[in-house]
């Protein structure tokens, strides 16, 4: 399985728009950081971990030539606001099923109505196949069991994903015990290191780790990352051996 680390940056992204901060104006290119999403490709499938607000740019990066379906974790912006750029995939394709919370769903309907119409749809509006994801029922892509992970961003559910040996959480505050144990015996878990001082709805840098050492996988990638974490080189110095931060089209074989 291949997996590529589309955007490793949080919401804002770095640079920020008009920011003067150190880090925004590092000349390092990891430490320039989409919004997050990632690739998950495995024999002839390729999905996609949410669809933010630069997609366009990831998919023309990568040139990704299909994609098989999206995944989301959630709703907020920095997850979803690309999904119209799924045109150019629709129109080879046809309808591009998309999986989600049924809460999710719903948001998207509200922010993308002409694209879940059923009548005077305009011509160019890509269309979806809608898939619910609920809790404790895996289900099957490309012949493997894909699990979702039920963890909280605050007061908000957010669904992780599973995909054999690999898991992807990001946005995560709390993960309950039972959750837990869908994480035993990992190659590679990727989860959200925000920046060093505590926040709200986010695992800061600390909170990243000590989950890390409860999970024990083999291998641990940081991101949904803030300017305030700090510079990627000065960061990755102070990490266990075993834990990396990502940085935007990195590629890791799991
Ligand atoms: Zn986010
Ligand atoms: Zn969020």
């Amino acid at each position: 399985m291949k997996v590529t680390f589309l955007g490793t940056g949080t919401s804002q992204g770095i640079p920020i728009i008009g920011s003067n901060h150190p880090v925004c104006l590092s000349d390092d290119p990891r430490d320039k950081r989409l919004r997050v999403s990632v690739l998950v490709e495995w024999n002839s499938n390729t999905y996609v971990i949410d669809c933010g607000p630069d997609f366009r740019q990831q998919m023309l990066t990568n040139k990704v030539e299909k994609i098989d379906g999206i995944l989301f974790t959630h709703e907020h912006a920095d997850h979803t606001a690309g999904l119209d750029d799924i045109r150019p995939f629709f129109f080879k394709q046809g309808d591009i099923p998309i999986y989600a919370h049924k809460r999710v769903l719903g948001e998207l309907k509200k922010r993308f109505d002409y694209i879940f119409a059923s009548e005077n749809r305009y011509p160019g509006a890509p269309a979806v196949e809608e898939i619910e994801v609920i809790n404790n029922e895996p289900f099957r892509l490309g012949g493997i069991d894909i699990v979702p992970i039920d963890v909280m961003h605050d007061k908000l559910q957010v669904f992780g994903y599973r995909f054999d040996k690999f898991a992807y959480l990001t946005d995560v505050k709390h993960v309950n015990e039972e959750e837990m144990h869908k994480l035993h015996d990992l190659d590679v878990l990727v989860v959200n290191a925000l920046r060093i001082t505590a926040h709200q709805s986010h695992f800061n840098l600390e909170e990243a780790l000590d989950f890390v050492e409860k999970v024990k996988p083999k291998k641990a990638y940081f991101t949904h990352i803030s300017h305030l974490l700090g510079f990627h080189a000065e960061v990755e110095k102070i990490l266990p051996k075993n834990v990396f931060l990502a940085y935007d089209n990195l590629i890791i074989d799991v």
